[in-house]
């Protein structure tokens, strides 16, 4: 008998948790599992804004795939994925093509423009790897021509970070961090650096906790950021954004924020979507498709209590890979599939240096109890991903 061949796409959090499971649970005579991805390695997107602000070295955040996965029980195939044709149930991909009878979907979010013109050209976008490694090196560029010009360019020391979502304050902290660093390394004056977080909701961190949210703005603001709030960015150009009524930000760095839609190969294999994200079944399936498993932050899933979707976050991703495992071993080896419910643990975000804000259940986390916290919480998804040796390689230090 032909086993069946489970194939999933991306080695996120979502993808990686899905085949370290089944790398357990599915024997190899049960069925085939390949897991395809564009890079050889796997990276902690939840950190990247780290090596962006250039607080972490950018090889930190990424791991070779063979160093967590065993490769004679996971087929492992490096290419790009193109689309997904599911009547032929093929998965299209830069140099070749593969079948599948059971399919996994985990290749993450990209950037939301919310059509605002000119990001794409001029703003860094991309919150991967050599995304970050990008800003990082433009970053230190500018802080090195700037030394070097008699006619100080007007802008060239302004850092605009759009949006004041969970992504753009843990970069601005990082970077407000390392800014008094550059400006000692480059023999600039502290006060010829602008650093501004540009927000269209009336306030930062919309919907968190308002304690945590003024603890972080002053905290933010005492390092030299300033907030522009209820400004919505109009325009990307290459002298800076336009924000609000026409009022113009020269800055020749813009790093953008401001949310994330599925990725552009769910509505290029034409699932019916929102965002680029696909209402899952509780099952965590595709509708219409007894054969797709959508995880991550290709999943859209409502919270019934707000009749809102659930944030993608890094979390929910691992929690939905779990239950996707689970489910492929029932339809491969019989069982009962299971309903996937979110167990929400709270959120904690760094503000860099030894500073973050987190709400776990009840409690609010301030200061260096929340930092602990965070470092904790990425430490754990090593340990889950590739137990105690995995953490004492690549995990944070807790003080
Ligand atoms: P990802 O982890 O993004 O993985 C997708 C994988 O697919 C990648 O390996 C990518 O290379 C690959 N891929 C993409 N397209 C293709 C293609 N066409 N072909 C082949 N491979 C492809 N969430 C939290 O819960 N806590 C946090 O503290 C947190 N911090 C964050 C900090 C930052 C700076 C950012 C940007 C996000 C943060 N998030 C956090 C959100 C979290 O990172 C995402 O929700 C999570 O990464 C989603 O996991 P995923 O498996 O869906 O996708
Ligand atoms: P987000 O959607 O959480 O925040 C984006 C922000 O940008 C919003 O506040 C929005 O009002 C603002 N915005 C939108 N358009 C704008 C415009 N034109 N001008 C100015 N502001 C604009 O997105 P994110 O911060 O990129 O986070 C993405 C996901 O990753 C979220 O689910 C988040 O919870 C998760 N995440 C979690 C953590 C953590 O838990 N520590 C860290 C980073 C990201």
């Amino acid at each position: 008998m032909n086993k069946p061949h489970i194939v999933i796409l991306g080695a996120g959090y979502g993808g990686m948790i899905t085949a370290t499971k089944l790398q357990k649970k599915v024997g190899d005579n049960e069925a085939k599992v390949t897991l395809v991805n564009k890079h050889d390695y796997h990276y902690q997107t939840t950190w990247l804004h780290e090596p962006a602000a250039g607080t972490m070295l950018p090889e930190k955040t990424r791991m070779p795939i063979n160093s967590v996965l065993d490769f004679r029980k996971i087929n492992f195939v490096q290419d790009e994925v193109v689309e997904i044709k599911t009547e032929e149930k093929k998965v299209l991909l830069k140099d070749g093509e593969l079948d599948y009878d059971y399919l996994v979907v985990g290749l993450g979010a990209e950037a939301e423009t919310f059509g605002v013109p000119g990001v794409k050209e001029h703003a860094y976008s991309k919150w991967t790897v050599n995304g970050a490694r990008q800003i990082k090196d433009h970053i230190e560029n500018c802080f090195a021509k700037y030394n070097n010009q008699v006619e100080k360019e007007e802008g060239l020391l302004t850092f605009v970070v759009a949006g004041a979502g969970f992504t753009g304050i843990e970069f601005i902290g990082e970077l407000s961090e390392r800014v008094p660093q550059l400006c000692k390394q480059y023999d600039i004056p502290r006060d010829q650096v602008k650093l501004y977080v540009v927000e269209a909701a009336p306030t930062a961190l919309p919907g968190f906790d308002p304690e945590l949210v003024e603890y972080a703005m002053n905290l933010l603001e005492s390092r030299g950021v300033e907030f522009k709030i209820n400004t919505p960015i109009k325009e990307v150009t290459a002298a800076g954004v336009v924000v609000g009524e026409g009022e113009e930000i020269k800055a020749s760095t813009i790093v953008w924020a401001t949310g994330v839609r599925g990725s552009s190969i769910i509505e290029r294999s034409g699932f019916e979507n929102m965002r680029g994200r696909i209402k899952v079944e509780a099952d965590l399936r595709a509708p219409g498709f007894s054969d797709i498993f959508i995880i991550g932050d290709c999943a859209l899933l409502i919270n019934e209590e707000i009749n809102r979707p659930y944030p993608p976050t890094a979390q929910i991703a691992m929690q939905m890979a779990e239950v996707c495992a689970s489910n492929l071993n029932a339809l491969v080896n019989g069982g009962e599939l299971k309903t996937f419910k979110p167990d929400i643990k709270g959120t904690v975000a760094s503000l860099g240096g030894k500073e973050a804000i987190g709400a776990v259940g009840s409690r609010k986390l301030y200061g260096g109890t929340a930092n602990f916290m965070k470092k904790m919480i990425d430490n754990r998804y090593l340990l889950m991903l590739g137990g105690v040796g995995l953490v004492l390689k690549k995990g944070k230090k807790p003080f």
